[in-house]
């Protein structure tokens, strides 16, 4: 078996002596395992997918199925939420920022809740441009926009090859864990940067700690090995928690049944009859989308390079 090399501080597994996780058996046909570099505590798939099947799984709709809804507070509850609490924690880094608009560009955007809730919430113009492989996504969200009289401020893009700006804010939000080569996909990422901007990061907190599937997770990072890569790419961490409900009590624990988890059905149940800004409360507390939390769901980073 050939050894392993963390691809952030590249130290390798050449004793065997690396901590071993099972990957879930159920969750990813290639991952057999996860194993935690002894210096940097990156935790990484092995052995990785091919770079064929992982292009299958992104680029051809079904990683987001083939039937999109409208982009609604009432169809995306969480997603909005998360928006919503993403912003607020970008918006409060950027404190000093003199400019009445600010630029956006959210790499791997999904349905590009961010984007609206920022249009929403900020005081501030926001000019949001998106990368994001699904085409179908790119129609709901001109759909969207439109219905917000503001689509001159969006901009989609299939992938990030087509985007040649700078902006305020760079934001990845669940994207990093999918990569192979982080330090080379965030100094990427860091060339879209304005010389004041800031990147924005969210990912799970050690997901394999209490999530049946992983799939199609590559990367497992705790704030110690994230920190470790932001040092390596030189960036200036202004923020770094984690966030979200505790992961001993969220629903999203899968080894756990709670009362929480018995709501969480429920909601999903009667969601259609709920007002998508009483969903948005509902998983707003039931996840602790806006909740710090050092042992939390996910950790969020905002940071600018030195
Ligand atoms: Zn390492």
């Amino acid at each position: 078996m050939t050894s392993l090399t963390c691809p952030t501080c590249h130290l390798e597994n050449t004793n065997n002596d690396w901590v071993v996780f099972p990957y879930p058996k159920e969750s990813f046909k290639t991952s057999q395992r996860i194993l935690f570099c002894n210096r940097c505590h990156l935790g990484i798939a092995d052995p990785m997918p091919t770079d064929e099947e992982l292009d299958e799984l992104y680029q051809k709709s079904s990683f987001w199925g083939n039937v999109v809804p409208r982009i609604t507070e009432k169809n995306n509850p969480v997603e909005f939420a998360l928006g919503r609490a993403r912003w607020r924690l970008i918006e409060a880094s950027m404190a000093g920022c003199q400019k009445d608009s600010i630029t956006v560009l959210d790499i791997g955007a999904g349905r590009g809740c961010l984007g609206l809730a920022a249009h929403r919430i900020s005081k501030k113009t926001i000019k949001y441009s998106a990368v994001e492989p699904d085409p179908l996504q790119h129609i709901a969200m001109k759909e969207a926009w439109q219905s917000e009289g503001a689509l001159e401020a969006l901009q989609v893009y299939l992938e990030l090859e087509e985007v040649s700006d700078r902006y305020d804010v760079v934001a990845l939000s669940h994207v990093l864990e999918h990569v192979k080569s982080p330090v080379d996909f965030l100094q990427k990422a860091c060339t879209f940067l304005q010389k004041d901007g800031v990147l924005f990061i969210d990912i799970p907190n050690q997901d394999h700690l209490f999530k049946k599937s992983l799939f199609p997770h590559l990367l497992f990072f705790s704030k110690e090995s994230l920190v470790f890569l932001l040092d390596k790419i030189n960036l200036n961490v202004l923020t770094i928690d984690g966030w979200g409900r505790n992961r001993e009590k969220s629903p999203m624990n899968g080894h756990i049944q709670t009362y929480l988890h018995f709501l969480h059905w429920i909601i999903c149940i009667v969601k259609r009859f709920v007002p998508g800004k009483l969903q948005m409360w509902g998983f707003n507390w039931l996840l602790g989308l806006d909740h710090r939390d050092p042992n939390g769901t996910w950790i969020r980073t905002v940071c600018k390079q030195k």
